[in-house]
């Protein structure tokens, strides 16, 4: 395996989507589990700082190194089966094909065909689909994973237990959807699904899927204000005619954003609501429309898709958004700070109330499904963006208040270090670096995302 020290192609792979850039002296770019494992018992013996790299759309800094070595997941890309896939391999590719099969493999964060799968495990992603489904863990069976000391483990499972001699996790994670922190396993597996890239190094998945639902019907809906929007949610999660597969929401400044591009949004729309429902040959339209008539909708005016044309439609709606978000972010020349906290429902509107209250320009949208909303503020000056920090830890302290997390599914990174601390608390930090410390004796996987590795 070529040991790559060119700056000019290793520049390509110093940055992440949260634009954090770092350094690197090799990237290497194996092939094999057992490359891998080679790399991996290298950098530990010669205590060499090593990240694993795949497609680099985290948003936390995680995948950036602060110098040592890069391991590119991007040649272990093989779609082996309808179950079995490489680490490396595109997540929408593997969806595509299992699709193709009669199957639906449900996790589908919105980067979905630009992220790989290894990392969605890594990072237990979570998407739009997670209000029904879940994020990524349920639907991993088993996995494929080199230890930081180069062991390679072929296969673990629910049935793999954590060796003795491991320190153990005893915390609980707020019960809210959460990917902050090692997750209090009980098993090997779901102790290495979400540790992003610190634990061990993911070469293959074996997943479960479901058969692919006959049909889906679309519909975003419009509310002429936030009491029925929330009245539409709690009934969405609550009755059973109902059965959505996704809840996601966008306020009145979303909805500003594609009144050009989109011309069917009512005038008197202040929020809406984008919602799947997965059926079988009949959809619940009536279900639908009477309880959107009971809580008070814009019923008359929501848009409603039964076929794939349609439902490319929305979706083109849905993600006209994040560009909108994006070129204002160019025009802005200022990086946007957006947060990604969960809360419980019963804090939901008071935690809405709070981001609603942000003197600087904002967009707020998400899945409201799982109480869980992306406020993406977009300053216009350095003086705004301090301010938009200051905000953000300010949100993230109230989420956490009320028993939230400060992270629903993009992980903690590099980024969002101190927000665990204050989540978890001294003791758990304490833990999960007796953890670290025994698994990667030298420190050297993913050093600095998660943990401080100065610590010590
Ligand atoms: C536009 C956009 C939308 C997004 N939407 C969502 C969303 O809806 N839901 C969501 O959860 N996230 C979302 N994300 C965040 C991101 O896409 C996910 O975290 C994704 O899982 C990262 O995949 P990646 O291949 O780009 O990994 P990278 O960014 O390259 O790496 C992410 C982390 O995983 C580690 N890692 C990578 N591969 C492996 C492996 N094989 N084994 C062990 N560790 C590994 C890395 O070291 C790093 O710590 C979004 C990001 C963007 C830019």
């Amino acid at each position: 395996m070529e040991r790559i020290t060119d700056q000019g192609i290793i520049t390509g792979y110093l940055t992440d989507a949260s634009n954090t850039h770092g350094h690197a002296e090799v990237l290497v770019r194996p092939r094999t589990v057992a490359e891998v494992a080679a790399v991996l018992a290298h950098c530990q013996a010669t205590a060499t700082p090593v990240t694993v790299t795949a497609r680099r759309t985290s948003t936390t800094g995680a995948p950036v190194p602060d110098g040592g070595w890069l391991l590119s997941m991007e040649h272990l890309d093989t779609i082996y089966g309808l179950h079995e896939v490489g680490g490396g391999a595109l997540l929408g590719e593997y969806q595509a094909h299992v699709a193709q099969l009669g199957h639906l493999f449900p996790p589908d964060p919105t980067s979905r065909h630009e992220c790989s799968i290894g990392a969605a495990i890594a990072c237990n992603a979570s998407g739009a689909r997670s209000f029904r489904y879940g994020p990524t863990r349920p639907w991993i069976e088993a996995i494929e994973v080199v230890l930081p000391d180069g062991t390679i483990l072929p296969r673990i499972d629910r049935a793999t237990p954590i060796p003795g001699d491991w320190p153990q996790l005893a915390w609980s994670e707020p019960a809210v959807k959460t990917a902050a922190g090692y997750f209090p396993a009980d098993n090997l597996l779901d102790l290495m699904i979400g540790q992003e890239g610190t634990l061990g190094v993911i070469t293959r998945a074996w997943t479960r899927t479901v058969p692919a639902p006959i049909g889906v019907l679309s519909l975003i809906a419009f509310f002429s204000d936030l009491p029925s929007t929330l009245a539409m949610v709690a009934r969405a999660r609550s009755d059973d005619a109902l059965r959505p597969r996704a809840v996601e929401f966008f306020d009145h400044n979303s909805l500003a954003m594609v009144r050009d591009r989109v011309p069917d949004i009512p005038v008197a729309a202040c929020a809406a609501l984008f919602i799947e429902i997965e059926h079988d040959g009949e959809a619940p339209l009536e279900a639908w429309w009477d309880a959107l008539v009971e809580v008070d909708a814009l019923a008359e005016d929501t848009i409603v898709a039964e076929d794939e044309r349609g439902r490319a439609r929305l979706h083109a709606v849905r993600h006209a958004i994040p560009a909108g978000i994006n070129e204002q972010v160019v025009a802005n020349g200022m990086p946007k700070v957006g947060t990604d906290f969960a809360v419980p429902h019963a804090h939901l509107a008071e935690m809405m109330a709070r981001y609603h209250a942000v003197p600087l320009r904002h967009v707020l949208f998400g899945h409201i499904g799982d109480a869980h909303l992306h406020l993406n503020m977009l300053p216009t000056t350095p003086e705004q963006l301090a301010e938009a920090k200051a905000l953000y830890r300010e949100l993230a302290l109230a989420a956490v208040a009320v028993g939230g997390t400060v992270s629903a599914e993009h992980g903690i990174g590099k980024l969002k270090r101190e927000l665990l601390a204050d989540m978890v608390g001294a003791e758990v930090i304490a833990a999960f670096r007796a953890l670290k410390r025994h698994v990667d004796p030298a420190w050297v996987l993913g050093q600095g995302t998660m943990l401080s590795h100065m610590i010590d």
